[in-house]
């Protein structure tokens, strides 16, 4: 027997692509993850913003297409910075900057050296210059990760931080637009909703899922998991909870590196219904410091507008709601999205305790040696959080179904 702990996209999509008996786990009456939907009151809402990037993975496009239609989006995203919407990414798009902020920042970025980066720090001072740094990267990626950017190692954003040649530097500064840029110019949303996605594609498995059966712990010497009221046996554990649990939950601890060498943030996403829609663009930044929030965005494909605005929390679950409403009213107005509080028809808060993985040095000497040190224990921890990394839905679907594939290799 194969088990699969979470009916999240990676459980759900290793699954589907086994060719032996399987039976996968999940800890909540409910299938899909953080790439569902959740009810409150009469409104369904995504955990943030969720989009599918098919860029360079046209086969996982054409398989998920089979479960639903997908609306395509070009992205419409901004940075918001000295009181002005600027297309994102700024580095590409200095020609909506002050004279002299704009003239400062091209002369450093003109002048830059091919330079190694030791931290994330040191990467985006040597890509983008001091200026550019403090007016965006710092203040941003400080509040994004809440975490010394000097302890978290460079090179692992995967592409979301593009660093543009110095002649489109000059050319955005002249004043074109680049609106390819990034690893999601174009990304892509189911037609109906994420909810009714994750109902097509798990059709053909529901029989071979439990809800509410939180695995507490793994015997890897016996091969056995534990629920509340249950002990399963397994050939292969394909794994999709955070990497950080599964070492806290693993009963033979001296086998593996302690979950506290893990770092990751935590999230507080705060959905808004409102009356009216008063900008269009599908996400912005928020790098500057009277905004409590690194990130607002609009959800697609609503009848209402809803949008959704997210903040790391630092000590993790406690927020107090009434400040919070407090700081989305001042921020929806300071953004031009509400004239005053009565265009928020409703407001509910969602928070996600392990959002973002964070690169710290830890990362490099742990991560990689505990997945390779599972995989012999007959354990492949799979999905952003499994693996413990940065990747998206469309990542998470292909690396599962390449899981599937080799373990029906080693049946
Ligand atoms: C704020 C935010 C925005 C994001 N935006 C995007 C985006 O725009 N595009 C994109 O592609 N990706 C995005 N992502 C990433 C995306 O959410 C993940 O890639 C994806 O959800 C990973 O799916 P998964 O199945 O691996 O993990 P999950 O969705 O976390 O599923 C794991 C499942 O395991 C279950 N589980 C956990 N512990 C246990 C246990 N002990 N026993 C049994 N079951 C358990 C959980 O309940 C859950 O159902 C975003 C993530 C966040 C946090």
């Amino acid at each position: 027997m194969i088990l699969i702990i979470g009916a999240g996209i990676s459980g759900i999509s290793a699954a589907k692509n086994l060719k032996k008996d399987f039976l996968i786990l999940e800890k909540e009456g409910y299938i899909g993850g953080l790439s569902t939907q959740y009810k409150s009151k009469q409104y369904f809402f995504d955990y943030g913003g969720h989009y599918f990037h098919f860029k360079d993975k046209p086969e996982t496009k054409e398989y998920l297409e089979k479960f639903t239609d997908f609306k395509k989006y070009k992205r419409n995203s901004k940075v918001y910075v000295l009181d002005k919407y600027i297309p994102f990414p700024l580095q590409f798009h200095l020609s909506y900057l002050p004279s002299r902020i704009k003239n400062e920042i091209l002369k450093e970025i003109l002048n830059r050296t091919e330079k190694q980066s030791d931290n994330l720090c040191e990467f985006i001072e040597i890509n983008f210059g001091k200026k550019l740094s403090e007016l965006f990267f710092k203040p941003f990626l400080s509040k994004y990760y809440c975490f010394d950017l000097k302890k978290i190692i460079s090179n692992m954003d995967k592409g979301s931080i593009p660093i543009p040649d110095k002649k489109s530097v000059i050319q955005g500064f002249n004043g074109k637009e680049f609106l390819e840029i990034g690893y999601n110019p174009n990304f892509y949303y189911p037609e109906t909703s994420l909810k009714e996605f994750f109902n097509n594609y798990s059709k053909d498995i529901k029989n071979n899922i439990m809800l509410n059966e939180e695995i507490l712990s793994i015997d890897i010497n016996k091969k056995t998991v534990k629920t509340k009221n249950n002990v399963f046996q397994y050939k292969f554990l394909i794994n999709s909870m955070p990497l950080k649990k599964i070492l806290q939950i693993i009963k033979q601890k001296n086998n593996f590196p302690s979950h506290t060498k893990l770092s990751n943030t935590s999230t507080l996403v705060t959905n808004i219904v409102l009356k009216k829609k008063r900008k269009n663009f599908h996400w912005v930044y928020l790098p500057e410091n009277k905004f409590p929030f690194y990130r607002v965005g609009f959800y697609p494909s609503k009848e209402i507008p809803v949008c959704y605005l997210e903040k790391t929390l630092i000590n993790k679950i406690k927020h107090n709601k009434a400040n919070l409403l407090k700081d989305t009213i001042i921020t929806l107005k300071k953004l031009n999205l509400i004239e005053n509080k009565n265009e928020i028809l409703y407001f509910d808060t969602k928070v996600i305790p392990i959002s973002y993985i964070i690169f710290d040095k830890n990362w490099k000497n742990v991560v990689p040696q505990t997945i390779e040190k599972l995989k012999k224990y007959g354990i492949f921890s799979i999905g952003r959080y499994g693996a413990w990394n940065y990747t998206s839905m469309s990542d998470d679907v292909k690396s599962a179904i390449i899981t599937a594939n080799t373990i029906n290799s080693l049946y």
